[in-house]
Formats: C-alpha cells, sequence, structure tokens
C-alpha cells in the first residue's frame, strides 16, 4: 500500500516537471471540454483525470489527462479503452518532453490521415499493431493488471492515440 503512494506520488511529479508540455496541452482542454459539456462524466481513472469530450469513439491519452467518448460498446471493451488510454498516460511519465514528437504527433498522424485509414481499411492492418498503439497497450495492461490484450479496432478507425 505504501509503495503505491509512493509510486502515484512520483506520478505527479514526473508528469508535472519532466512531462510538462503534454500535462500543459491536457489541462488545457480538460477546461475547454468542461466549459462545453458541464453534464459530461469527469473522474478520476487510477492516477489520471478521465473526462467525457463527447467525441463518440474517440479517446486520447495525453499527460495525466484521458479524454474519453463513449461508444456503445461491452464493459469489457469500455474497460480495455481505458486502459490503452492510460497506458498513453505512462509513455507520458517514461518519455517526458519526448512524449508528443515520438508517441503523440505519430499517434495522431496515424489515427487521422484519410492515408493511414484507408490503408488499415484495404490492408486489415490492425489499428494496434503501429508502436505508440501496441506499447499503450502493453502499458495499460501492466498498470491495470489485466494480462495481455489487444482493444478491438473498428473498421471505420475512430480510434485516436
Ligand atoms: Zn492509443
Amino acid at each position: 500500500m505504501k509503495k503505491l503512494k509512493v509510486l502515484t506520488v512520483l506520478y505527479y511529479i514526473i508528469q508535472w516537471t519532466w512531462g510538462l508540455p503534454q500535462n500543459l496541452l491536457g489541462l488545457l482542454l480538460t477546461v475547454i471540454v468542461r466549459l462545453s459539456n458541464k453534464g459530461g462524466i469527469h473522474e478520476r481513472y487510477r492516477n489520471a483525470v478521465l473526462t467525457d469530450w463527447k467525441k463518440k469513439g474517440w479517446s486520447m491519452g495525453l499527460g495525466m489527462f484521458v479524454f474519453y467518448g463513449h461508444r456503445d460498446c461491452t464493459t469489457d471493451v469500455e474497460r480495455m479503452i481505458r486502459a490503452h488510454e492510460y497506458g498513453h498516460t505512462i509513455q507520458s511519465v517514461v518519455l517526458g518532453p519526448l512524449f508528443l514528437p515520438v508517441i503523440g504527433i505519430p499517434s495522431l498522424v496515424w489515427a487521422n490521415l484519410p492515408y493511414f485509414r484507408q490503408f488499415r481499411a484495404k490492408k486489415h492492418y490492425d489499428y494496434y499493431r503501429f508502436y505508440p498503439e501496441a506499447w499503450a497497450n502493453k502499458a495499460g495492461a501492466w498498470a491495470n493488471r489485466l494480462g495481455d490484450f489487444n482493444p478491438v479496432s473498428h473498421s471505420d478507425g475512430t480510434y485516436l492515440a
């Protein structure tokens, strides 16, 4: 129990020093989303802050902030998506200032660029094979003690980093 608290304190210290750029962006986005979506879910998820941003099917992890778009899915799938996004918050701890160039930007491009969406659809290429996503799955599974998992990709590619 004591070890867990130490890890939690370290998580926040590292996020707000080493991982400052993405946390500032995440905080700003949280404030913007909260102002426009006052009734939406806004809760703690492990050490992160999870906010429903009403982008159905789209989720994103940015520093210690997770933006979650509800979808019609089972509780298990929802749990995996949350765990995946939490994995991105751990990448922020590990990579610090390198998070945005190494994970954030490649992941955003991979998720959104029509070229890559078409590529995934045509080749039946799993969204989660790309390194930022594969690593987020592993980190999220580790932090949530879920064992190995691979969230189900939607064929329309509506997954965001
Ligand atoms: Zn991701």
